[in-house]
């Protein structure tokens, strides 16, 4: 057993995970003059408050991972977060903070692709219920298709097109359906009352995700419907979202803070430390490496900026984790399963009509779900048209599809794996060593890449395409993450339960935050939720300029 420091000379607070919400609580703390939780009156440290992060991975960012394709310098892909609305304040506030550089990302395209019941419709024809292979009920036909969400979320709580923040958090917490509470049912409960069984199965099946319309807590699911009505601006960083983490994590650095990266939490105990106080013990090992090679760090305060399933990975055996109240609180989020796949080709074989398919994304009841028309390189005037390489994202999907890709992810069973096809490749370019081996980090399986691609080939109504040249892909199901994201479930009062679980046990000095058991779940935005919740209510912090007032 080896110590990073000891009972005498404790961390003031240790922050264990490195994506966005712990580097963002470790900078805030480190610039601002932290109180004692539980006594406003006492700074937490006489000088500069000591704060560490201790990362499992070997990079930091967590579920923002952006990565540049073979033979495709000017592109990063998104296998995590991509993108930002501008309704999110935080988020976009610190992305302005930063300088960070943005542009806009389209989704709808008029020409793209909606592939259902083995039919093509282009998107702009989807849109009138006449046109679509499902068949909508009277009411329901002269409504577009893409007001369908709304038109049911209106029957379900008259009035809520006209409300917004705060007052629709109000009206959405004290409606009630037929005498109970909205928050006691699921969103598809609701749905399947409001809408016809075909407009439902429509929904679902053009919408790209099974989550929008499963059922996960109604209150929260329809405010999360509300980031895809028509009319929400989205945007992406153009270095990648990750570039996000990255750079408030070196501005930490750079201010004094220390970060840790390949250190897997196993354990933690609650101790007395030399001076009396309350505090934490955490146990490290090597990740990849023995897990009796542990290293202990002493703090006075520890952060577990994590989602639900990392908690639970971490050994239980300690009076946190004991607490009846931290119990029933861990399981009011359910993980969902996500899944995105990049496919690299030599050039756009699926543009078949001058100016269609460019961007945006099509979108199929086939398991491929959507795809992203992500980036083509080297399209100048009098480029080579077999040479501009081009990436979709081939997949990105959630919950039942991600079982379907399971059935080809059987890399335990020694299935040949999906290699950069140099050979295929048609490039100028030299491979970015860096780049090539983050990107082999991510490799599916060939049987995954031979479906994925007659998937593609399909909906896009062709016979054939050229192969792949390359692939990435990640399941966010696997551990420690669970799921890509978290969902409230049925009968929790989310309101009520997320200030409680960033400080679950009052009398212990660890503190949870992070998208998992925010009220923006499924964006950055949640993460930075909670980690102001902590920031202002727990150590006293003054908000920033870029939070706005009674966030
Ligand atoms: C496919 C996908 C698409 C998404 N799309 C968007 C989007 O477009 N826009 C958007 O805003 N958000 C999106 N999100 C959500 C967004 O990525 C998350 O909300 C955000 O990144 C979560 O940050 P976090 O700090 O809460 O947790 P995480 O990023 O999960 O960070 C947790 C960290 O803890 C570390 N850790 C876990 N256990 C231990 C341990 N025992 N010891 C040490 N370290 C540990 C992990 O390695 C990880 O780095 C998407 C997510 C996914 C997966």
């Amino acid at each position: 057993m080896k110590n990073h420091n000891s009972a005498k000379n404790p961390l003031d607070i240790a922050i264990v995970g490195g994506g966005i919400s712990g580097v963002y609580s470790a900078y805030r703390l480190i610039n601002g003059r932290p109180k004692t939780p539980g006594n406003p009156e006492k700074k937490l440290a006489k000088d500069q408050p000591k704060i560490e992060i201790f990362e499992r991975e070997n990079r930091i960012g967590g579920r923002l991972l952006s990565m540049t394709p073979p033979g495709m310098p000017k592109t990063r892909c998104e296998l995590g977060g991509m993108r930002f609305t501008d309704q999110q304040v935080l988020a976009s506030n610190l992305i302005n903070h930063f300088g960070l550089k943005f542009v806009p990302q389209e989704v709808f395209q008029p020409e793209n692709i909606a592939y259902l019941r083995g039919r093509h419709i282009r998107k702009q024809d989807s849109l009138d219920p006449l046109k679509i292979p499902y068949r909508m009920n009277w009411a329901e036909q002269s409504i577009p298709t893409n007001e369908l969400t709304l038109y049911a979320m209106s029957q379900i709580v008259p009035g809520l097109k006209e409300k917004h923040g705060e007052e629709l958090d109000q009206l959405l917490q004290n409606t009630t359906f037929e005498g109970k509470p909205l928050y006691q049912y699921g969103f598809w409960n609701l749905l399947e009352r409001t809408l016809s069984r075909e407009a439902y199965a429509f929904i679902t099946e053009s919408g790209g995700y099974d989550s929008a319309t499963g059922n996960y807590n109604a209150v929260d699911t329809i405010k999360l419907n509300f980031d895809f009505v028509p009319g929400v601006k989205f945007h992406m960083l153009k270095d990648g979202f990750e570039s996000l983490p990255i750079k408030i994590a070196e501005a930490f650095e750079k201010d004094g803070g220390n970060i840790h990266m390949g250190w897997t939490m196993s354990h933690f105990d609650m101790v007395e430390l030399e001076d009396g106080s309350h505090g934490v013990c955490l146990y490290f090992y090597p990740t990849g490496g023995d897990d009796d090679d542990l290293t202990k760090v002493y703090a006075r305060n520890m952060v577990l900026a994590m989602p639900r399933r990392s908690l639970e990975l971490i050994e239980s055996k300690n009076a946190f984790f004991e607490d009846e109240t931290l119990q029933a609180l861990i399981k009011t989020v359910d993980p969902v399963p996500l899944f995105k796949i990049f496919v690299a080709y030599n050039y756009p074989w699926w543009r078949t009509k001058e100016g269609a398919l460019k961007t945006g994304r099509s979108t199929t009841d086939l398991p491929v779900r959507q795809c992203y028309y992500w980036s083509v390189e080297n399209e100048q005037e009098g480029a080579d048209p077999n040479n501009q390489h081009s990436v979709l994202l081939g997949s990105y999907d959630d919950d039942r599809s991600v079982r379907y890709w399971q059935g080809f992810e059987d890399k335990a069973a020694g299935q040949p794996l999906y290699e950069v096809q140099k050979e295929l490749m048609d490039t100028d370019h030299e491979l970015d060593e860096f780049e090539l081996s983050k990107w082999e980090d991510h490799k599916a399986t060939k049987s995954m890449i031979a479906e994925i691609h007659r998937q593609l080939v399909e909906l896009h109504g062709q016979k054939t395409a050229p192969k792949p040249y390359a692939a990435a892909y990640k399941n966010w199901s696997e551990d420690p993450y669970g799921g890509g994201v978290n969902f409230w479930k049925i009968h929790v009062k989310s309101w009520e339960v997320m200030p409680k679980m960033v400080h679950p046990v009052e009398k212990l000095p660890v503190f949870v935050i992070g998208e998992a058991y925010s009220r923006v779940q499924g964006w950055v935005e949640g993460a930075l939720q909670t980690s102001e919740l902590l920031l202002q209510d727990h150590f006293k912090l003054d908000p920033p300029a870029w939070v706005p007032e009674g966030e």
